[in-house]
């Protein structure tokens, strides 16, 4: 039986061979130093925000080499796969502006002329290039149970030798073709394995992108390449599918460097032209004074979608993305505030080597600051945008009031110094619910008084005021002085130097008679301005309001 025989009866199955799969997916049309990059996210139904982070990262390096960004999803562990897991990563690209060339745009649909991008449908693919290897002895199958290399292992550790299916403990490398013919007839299970031509006293040198020089030894382990269900693991995936997709660099998570040895060596045992490496530290966050990655379970940031679910801006996520991608964006982006982040150029060498970390803080103030120089338009559209989908209950609040709506956003907003009191779309309605008349139903218990307790007191102030002291047309000045004028005559002091002086012969001063009346129309100590508060409500809801008291 001659080899290719041989591979034929082991991948019967498979119609094509390399060469159809080599002319399929030629070369890129390409200028010279374009970047082909990609993101290759696992369908878990959890979108890490590392994903997002290398989504923006390769997206960006990209669009500046006019080169291709695309998006695969590797799912060939079924184990760990979602149901909707595909969906919420095109999702957490298509919410997060993060555009991709080539890729799923939903489970059935793909762009491109490189796919499929789902490896879970390239199955035919992989098992070209294995019966290629098994006919070029390059790889083999081997019918070692579960069992077997439990006990390898154990073995394996209690002489002290290196744990693995290398060298003379590969004993399936030396079947012969009749040995396997007959295993396979008799249905034994198997997987294949690469024949890994590596001595593990070699050393390898390599240049990655972030990490700099790195030094290894060769692999020799005869990693599984293809498992018992027909699908590859990552291993081979990558080599076959960064090969046939043309991708020129690999930046992915700092835990595959140790497999780096495995990778270089199958890409030249497949005479493949090797990738460029950047192997990216996790994001990590701070924790007692202590570092470890953001963590799915531990943190509920690690999810993109905690951003959306909050309502923090885009925009935000996509700056600080890029903050912890190059540690000279900041400066960048003041200098040029008014471009497109897409526009600044990321390097490798402005990578963090040791892993960026993760600072909610700094999301919190980038959003206050975001959200305080958006227009009262615009700031009203996005939160309406976010109640549709969280908070439907707000969202016909936001409808039915719209004008008292946008002037309670705008409070403080057109000035030199804009206030900058939200940092999510989801702190909004806290403070601003007491504008909607059907949520300030609320018991006296609720009102938060201050200074000014005695409720006759209160109705007395409240009755003064509104009857001679409140008109909807007053400027702003006209209104404090009013306000003074009102203190005077109910005997507190309407010029705090003078209450300071002398506090004894005052009931209280100004600040406390305001308080009153902020308090009495939203219950709360503080508000924004009181001023435009009063405007917004307007006389009758305002006397309304104090009915409760007077
Ligand atoms: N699916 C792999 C992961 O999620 C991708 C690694 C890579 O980018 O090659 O870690």
């Amino acid at each position: 039986m001659t080899r290719k025989e041989y591979a034929d009866f082991l991948l019967p199955n498979i119609i094509h061979d390399v060469e159809y799969y080599e002319k399929k997916y030629p070369e890129r049309d390409l200028k010279e130093d374009a970047i082909v990059v990609r993101v290759a996210p696992s369908p878990t139904g959890f979108v890490h925000f590392g994903t997002l982070f290398q989504g923006q990262l390769n997206h960006n390096l990209a669009k500046n080499s006019e080169g291709v960004f695309y998006l695969r999803i590797e799912d060939t562990d079924q184990k760990r796969e979602v149901e909707n897991g595909i969906a919420e990563i095109i999702e957490a690209f298509r919410f997060y502006n993060i555009s991709y060339q080539e890729g799923p745009i939903s489970k059935e649909e793909e762009k491109g002329n490189y796919g499929p991008y789902i490896q879970s449908k390239r199955s035919d693919i992989y098992g070209a290039y294995v019966k290629y290897m098994v006919e070029q002895d390059l790889a083999y199958p081997s019918f070692a149970t579960e069992q077997e290399l439990e006990n390898l292992r154990s073995q394996q550790e209690n002489s002290k030798s290196r744990i693995g299916y290398y060298g003379r403990y590969a004993t399936d490398r030396n079947l012969s073709m009749e040995e396997v013919i007959k295993k396979v007839k008799n249905k034994e299970e198997y997987v294949f394995r690469l024949k890994s031509p590596g001595n593990f006293d070699n050393k390898i040198v390599f240049h990655d992108l972030v990490k700099g020089k790195v030094e290894m030894p060769e692999n020799d382990i005869d990693h599984v390449i293809l498992k018992r269900d027909g699908l590859p693991t990552y291993h081979f995936a990558h080599v076959i599918d960064d090969h046939l997709m043309h991708t020129t660099h690999i930046t992915r998570g700092d835990e595959w460097l140790s497999s780096l040895p495995l990778h270089l060596q199958m890409f030249e045992m497949l005479g493949f032209k090797t990738p460029k490496y950047a192997h990216i530290s996790p994001i990590m966050k701070e924790e007692n004074g202590k570092r470890r990655k953001i963590s799915k379970r531990k943190d509920p940031e690690a999810n993109v979608f905690e951003f959306k679910r909050r309502g923090i801006p885009i925009e935000v996520i996509k700056q600080y993305l890029m903050t912890v991608v190059n540690s000279n964006f900041e400066e960048w982006f003041e200098q040029n505030e008014n471009s497109d982040i897409d526009q600044f150029k990321v390097t490798f060498d402005k990578m963090n080597v040791s892993g960026a970390l993760f600072d909610m803080e700094k999301i919190i103030n980038l959003s206050k600051n975001f959200i305080s120089h958006l227009t009262k338009e615009e700031l009203y559209e996005r939160v309406l945008t976010w109640a549709l989908e969280y908070d439907e209950a707000f969202a016909i609040l936001l409808k039915n009031y719209k004008e008292d709506s946008l002037a309670m956003l705008n409070i403080e907003r057109e000035s030199e110094k804009p206030r900058k009191d939200y940092s999510a779309y989801r702190d909004i309605f806290d403070n601003i619910w007491y504008i909607y008349d059907e949520k300030f139903h609320i018991s006296k218990e609720q009102y938060e008084f201050a200074k000014i307790q005695d409720p006759s007191e209160i109705a007395s102030i409240l009755k003064l005021y509104l009857e001679e002291y409140f008109d909807e047309s007053d400027s702003e000045e006209i209104w404090f002085d009013k306000m003074k004028q009102l203190c005077d005559r109910l005997g507190y002091a309407s010029n705090m130097k003078e209450y300071k002086k002398n506090p004894e012969s005052f009931k209280g001063n100004v600040a406390d008679v305001s308080t009153v009346i902020r308090v009495a129309i939203t219950s709360k100590k503080q508000t924004p301005n009181l001023y435009d508060i009063l405007k917004i409500l307007g006389k009758e809801r305002i006397k309304e309001r104090f009915q409760i008291w007077i």
